[in-house]
């Protein structure tokens, strides 16, 4: 028994699947079949995009949700409740505001039952190795941001955990702050002076788990999987302009980019389309950048993902979104990292303002089943008008209430831009704008 815990894999999960209720009683599937194994002495990334269900992985390994099927353990023992030697560090970080510094990092060692002088001085030397040596008794509205975060990590570090769990860990920071941060923690890391044997962390930053993880995991979303594992196999300190570097981001980029999946419910039976299509609130004046963007100098029409997010200053996960939204669209097609504008994306581009709504509309009513409908319904009733609630609820047959919501959010601000319906916020109606 002792042998097989000290052999066993740190975290072991086999076709761990997670299902959420949904509003209309049929249940969303978040996780399905999710293989993973983590072993000591490794950095070990989870990319996706929102939604993806990679903080509910998370929570799953943390222990604070069981998976609905499969298993998943810890040093060979079922996780039943947060195991022992496993911390967690989140976007940002609830520390207590009436507590200094010190006393935020002590607190992770009182609930272990750990002596006051040693808690101490466990302390100190974390808030000493992650940079924050002479902040021991600020408190944290003396801080910024960056150093809050650190406070954080401390926090999870002083506990000398196996497993440290970083959920989307640099994301609430800025650009600079969080550059430093990973470089420090990865430096840390590669000296063998922070004191864990393993990292898991989820991220939707492609350049990201390519800086920092030994392997990376890539989630496919709706419901999420691994669809594809790669080894990171550069050496440390990496350099995001190393041509190994940048090959290795633009084939992630391709991989999460082929085959794009319906950002919709695909439970048995249902189609992934139609009136079930999830639409992400994209702004019509964003897709309109995009495309006078494409069709000019130097683009011409087509576009590489990896470039044009530098270039718009947009992370991966937004400019995926908003891709896929001119493909759903028509107005462009995403294939192998690579994006083209449609011949109707390169007329929008010329057009003016008027013809511009004129071409939207029609292309929403095409090819969004839902906008279809709902002009259909204004135009067939006498009064020109109808509720939400009527589409809420046929959106909610098909996907959760969160996605209904950002579904309808979408449809209203398309609505309006293409000028095909006006909506009240007040009395929640739809109608027509010139009824005739
Ligand atoms: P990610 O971290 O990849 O962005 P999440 O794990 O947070 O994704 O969420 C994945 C999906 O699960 C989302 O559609 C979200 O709305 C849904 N979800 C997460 N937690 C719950 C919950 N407690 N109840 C219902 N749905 C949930
Ligand atoms: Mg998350």
């Amino acid at each position: 028994m002792v042998e097989d815990r000290m052999t066993a894999d740190l975290i072991e999960l086999r076709n761990v699947s997670r299902l959420f209720p949904k509003g209309s009683g049929e249940d969303l599937v978040v996780l399905e079949d999710v293989d993973l194994t983590l072993r000591a002495g490794e950095i070990v990334g989870l990319l996706g995009r929102s939604g993806s269900g990679k903080s509910t992985l998370l929570r799953i390994i943390a222990g604070l949700i069981s998976p609905s099927g499969g298993s998943a353990r810890c040093r060979g023992q079922d996780i039943n409740g947060p195991p022992d030697g496993v911390s967690m560090v989140f976007q940002s970080f609830a520390l207590f505001p009436w507590l200094t510094v010190l006393q935020n990092v002590e607190l992770g060692l009182e609930a272990l039952g750990i002596d006051r002088a040693e808690r101490r001085s466990r302390a100190l030397a974390a808030i000493d190795l992650i940079g924050l040596d002479g902040y021991e008794s600020a408190y944290p509205k003396e801080l910024s941001g960056g150093m809050r975060q650190r406070v954080g990590f401390a926090r999870a570090l002083v506990v000398h955990p196996d497993l440290l769990l970083m959920d989307e860990p640099f994301s609430a920071l800025d650009v600079l702050t969080a550059e430093t941060l990973r470089t420090d923690l990865i430096e840390l890391w590669v000296e063998g002076r922070l004191p864990i044997k393993s990292v898991l962390m989820v991220t939707h930053n492609i350049e990201e788990a390519v800086l920092m993880c030994d392997r990376i995991l890539v989630f496919s979303s709706n419901p999420g999987r691994v669809a594809a594992e790669i080894k990171v196999e550069l050496p440390h300190p990496r350099n995001r302009l190393d041509p190994s570097f940048r090959q290795l981001v633009d084939s992630i980029y391709a991989r999460m980019t082929q085959r794009p999946e319906p950002r919709a419910a695909t439970i048995e039976g249902l189609p992934g389309t139609g009136v079930g299509l999830v639409l992400n609130h994209i702004s019509s004046n964003l897709m309109a950048g995009l495309m006078e963007t494409l069709a000019r100098e130097p683009y011409n029409g087509r576009a590489d993902l990896p470039v044009l997010a530098e270039t718009l200053q947009l992370e991966a996960d937004e400019l995926f979104v908003l891709a896929e939204t001119l493909q759903l669209l028509r107005f462009a097609q995403v294939s192998e990292g690579d994006i083209v504008l449609a011949e109707p994306g390169r007329r929008f581009a010329e057009l003016d303002t008027d013809a511009r709504k004129k071409l939207f509309a029609e292309h929403l009513i095409t090819y969004v089943p839902v906008i279809g409908l709902i002009r259909r319904v204004l135009d067939e009733r006498p009064s020109h008008t109808a509720p939400a609630a009527r589409f809420r609820n046929e959106l909610e047959d098909y996907m959760s209430e969160d996605y209904a919501d950002e579904t309808l959010k979408t449809i209203v601000s398309w609505g309006r831009y293409a000028e095909l319906f006006a909506y009240d916020e007040q009395s929640e109606l739809f109608s027509l704008e010139n009824p005739h």
